[in-house]
């Protein structure tokens, strides 16, 4: 290899890497750090005056309206607290349809009439932004010239601070919502899930008598999968950079087949920066708790504790954040594309939720009464009815570019959305579907409000990992996101989905509890009639069979293998009718979504496109044609001399050259009738034309790197880049 090249110059650079010399001294405990940068309840309850703090439970807890003059003192507080730790900025923080998160950075600094310095921080500044909102995608909801667009204080989400070594920041979550009102985030939604979830699930509590149900919340935990590269092999790879995945690359002589790397000890340089990634999340109120190696060489998971829905959310854009930020000070790259190499495992974000209260605990807890047990049996099928009603609506919201290498792809749950319930709880419910409030037939027949569930044990080595969307014990995990997504697209579909249902289940039971039927009768009626009308979602078999795919047809469930095809399913009409119906989203805040993600499909596949021509023009043709040059003047001396005729090699590298040469104009040609807009005639034409291109541009490309001198290949190869860390 030449030794400047940028590989060489990449490798030479891993071999000689020197970790950050860590300190174990004035390391802090886990407890004693955990929220030290969180203006959190109990900095609130100690800062603010009793009837301040009062009241601003009442908004967190019951959604109370705020008073302006609650917002002025929590300001003053939180600017005080903030101003101590250093901050001289304070950011409104959201989360716009990029599916990142954006900041808008103020200084506290303030100016009076006479030109002196003041600090500033009102409760209207707290309370509500106005960033320059036509940059970010909206779908035609604003045009760019009323580039109006409002952020709003989160009360629900407190408020946090971000150190760098030259400055502090208080940041503050908001949601960001147009001139008119309507969402231009995915916090908007998910605030409105919440409640609707809340008001239904309150409905069916109260018919098992509890009577002033308290508040339900969504609970989430995600598991978070994440590769890491050295960052100079991630800076020696310019389709890493533009795009988040390798374009290119033969598969290495030794992949994942050993199965040593799942649950191995963990390098030493992960290590420290695993050390410092949790200490960093702790201080920020995050409880990052499990870490270990996942399936693939080079690639590693963490996985908080559960939290409700809309905070889990927040921390979820910043463990994303802050596994990226302190990668790179590591000297790594943390990539969360949800297939960064082909060939070995990608990366998923399994979302874990169950609902619940602190008063009536986790409503997907199978109890130890029996009426315990026909409350959880309802929560239950309401999530199934949830997917069976929705599955394409699921499908659609874990829907993008990246994903799609993954679903149905045989290491992650397949595109076709389906419930694994676990043999013990799929034999309740098929009991209830043959009528279980009938005489007893011996072993384990169920009666609903009679007899106990038996234990349902959460043993993880009775776990189906082949599901889209498992019962795991005493909460769902679904499975499907992708690593790099957010996970708010899918609770608000499924918060408003399984609303849906409990709305169902209430006003069914209601219904019969006035015309005389007993409350159990009237559990045992509607839960049949679910399992009847929704019982084809429900599969514990093998997921990832190809029987399953057939089965699944005939049973009519949905197997959306694109994104174009699934992000139909989110305009559908059934889901435009959900939506709308509980005030979740608008048709027209449904649309722009749609639109949005339509076309950011299109554009990561352009990008994709052009990264893949440029890199065979420029990177590997020429690196293939030297090596070429060289086996014809070899060939010809040899020819000379007498010795040979014939060069094999030789034959294969011109062929493949030839191949790559015509397969980057097929790709060129394709790229300059592009005209790409938001519709999903474009994103079709990515999908059926531009990347079968790239594909075939790749396919020459990969062969060539099996075939030319390793010291003419200019790319860090798999094989450097998943097993020298
Ligand atoms: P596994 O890999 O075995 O599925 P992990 O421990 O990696 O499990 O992650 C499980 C996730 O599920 C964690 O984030 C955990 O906090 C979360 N979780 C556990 N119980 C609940 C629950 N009742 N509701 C929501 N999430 C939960
Ligand atoms: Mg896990």
């Amino acid at each position: 290899m030449h030794p400047s090249s940028p590989r060489q110059n990449a490798i030479d650079a891993v071999t000689n890497y020197q970790g950050p010399v860590a300190a174990l001294d004035g390391i802090e405990a886990p407890d004693v750090i955990f929220g030290s940068n969180v203006f959190n309840n109990a900095t609130m309850k100690a800062r603010l005056p009793q009837d301040v703090w009062e009241a601003l439970q009442a908004t967190i807890e019951r959604s109370a309206t705020l008073d302006r003059s609650v917002a002025d003192a929590v300001a003053v507080a939180m600017k005080d607290w903030a101003i101590e730790r250093g901050a001289t900025h304070y950011a409104h923080v959201f989360y716009p349809l990029t599916g990142l998160t954006a900041e808008k950075h103020d200084s506290f600094l303030g100016v009076d009439g006479e030109g002196n310095a003041i600090i500033e921080f009102s409760g209207k500044a707290l309370i509500q932004g106005e960033p320059d909102a036509s940059s970010f995608p909206n779908g035609g909801l604003r045009e760019t010239f009323e580039a109006r667009g409002y952020t709003g204080w989160d009360v629900t989400s407190p408020s946090y601070i971000i150190e760098n070594p030259s400055g502090n920041t208080l940041c503050i979550p908001t949601v960001f919502v147009s001139y008119t009102g309507d969402a231009l985030d995915k916090k908007t939604p998910l605030l409105r899930s919440q409640q609707v979830l809340d008001t239904q699930a309150r409905r069916v509590l109260a018919l098992f008598g509890h009577d002033n149900p308290d508040h339900v919340t969504t609970f989430v935990g995600a598991e978070q999968e994440y590769f890491l590269i050295d960052r100079h092999f991630f800076l020696a790879r310019p389709d890493l950079i533009s795009s988040g995945r390798t374009l290119f690359g033969a598969r290495p002589p030794k992949g994942q087949e050993f199965e040593d790397h799942y649950f191995g000890a963990i390098p030493e340089r992960v290590l420290a920066f695993m050390y410092e990634t949790e200490r960093e999340l702790w201080k920020l109120g995050i409880p990052a708790k499990t870490r270990h190696n996942e399936v693939a060489p080079g690639q590693f998971e963490i996985a908080p504790v559960f939290e409700r829905a809309n905070l889990a959310n927040d921390h979820q854009q910043l463990l994303m954040a802050t596994l990226r930020r302190v990668a790179a000070k590591h000297g790594m790259e943390c990539m969360l594309h949800e297939k960064p190499f082909e060939g070995v495992n990608g990366s998923g974000k399994h979302v874990n939720f169950s609902f619940g209260n602190g008063v009536q605990g986790n409503l997907l807890n199978p109890g130890d009464t029996p009426h315990e047990n026909a409350q959880f049996l309802v929560f239950c099928a309401a999530v199934i009815r949830a997917v069976g009603r929705h599955a394409g609506l699921l499908r659609s919201v874990v829907a993008s570019a990246a994903n799609d290498h993954r679903l149905g792809a045989n290491e992650a749950p397949p595109a076709i959305i389906s419930v694994f319930l676990g043999e013990q709880l799929m034999d309740v419910f098929d009991q209830i579907a043959k009528g279980g409030a009938t005489e007893s037939m011996g072993k384990g027949t169920l009666k609903i409000g009679v007899d106990t569930l038996p234990t349902l044990h959460s043993d993880p080595g009775d776990r189906n990992r082949t599901s889209p969307l498992a019962f795991t014990g005493n909460r769902f995990e679904f499975r499907a996101p992708g690593s790099s997504q957010s996970i708010a697209g899918p609770m608000v579909a499924i918060n408003t989905a399984v609303a849906e249902s409990l709305d169902y289940i209430a006003t069914e039971i209601a219904a019969m509890l006035d015309s005389g039927t007993g409350l159990n009768d009237a559990v045992q009626n509607v839960l049949q009639a679910i399992v009847m009308d929704h019982g084809n979602v429900i599969f514990n078999g093998d997921s990832y069979s190809p029987e399953w795919k057939v089965e699944a047809e005939s049973r009519g469930l949905p197997n959306l293998l694109t994104t174009p095809e699934a992000l139909a399913e989110m305009d559908s009409p059934s889901s435009r009718e959900l939506f709308a119906h509980y005030g979740v989203l608008s048709h027209r805040e449904l649309h722009s979504r749609f639109e949005v993600y339509m076309h950011r499909y299109s554009l990561s596949i352009t990008v994709e496109a052009r990264s893949t021509l440029e890199i065979a023009r420029t990177l590997l043709l020429p690196a293939a044609t030297r090596y070429l040059g060289e086996l014809a003047s070899i060939a010809t001396d040899l020819l000379k001399l007498g010795r040979r005729s014939d060069s094999p090699t030789l034959d294969l590298v011109a062929n493949a050259v030839d191949d790559l040469s015509s397969a980057a104009s097929d790709l060129a040609q394709l790229l300059e009738t592009d005209s790409l807009d938001a519709s999903i005639e474009s994103a079709r034409f990515c999908c059926q034309s531009l990347i079968p291109a790239m594909n075939a541009v790749r396919a020459a490309a990969d062969l060539l790197e099996d075939n030319v001198a390793d010291d003419l290949w200019p790319l860090p190869t798999y094989q450097e880049m998943l097993f020298i860390l």
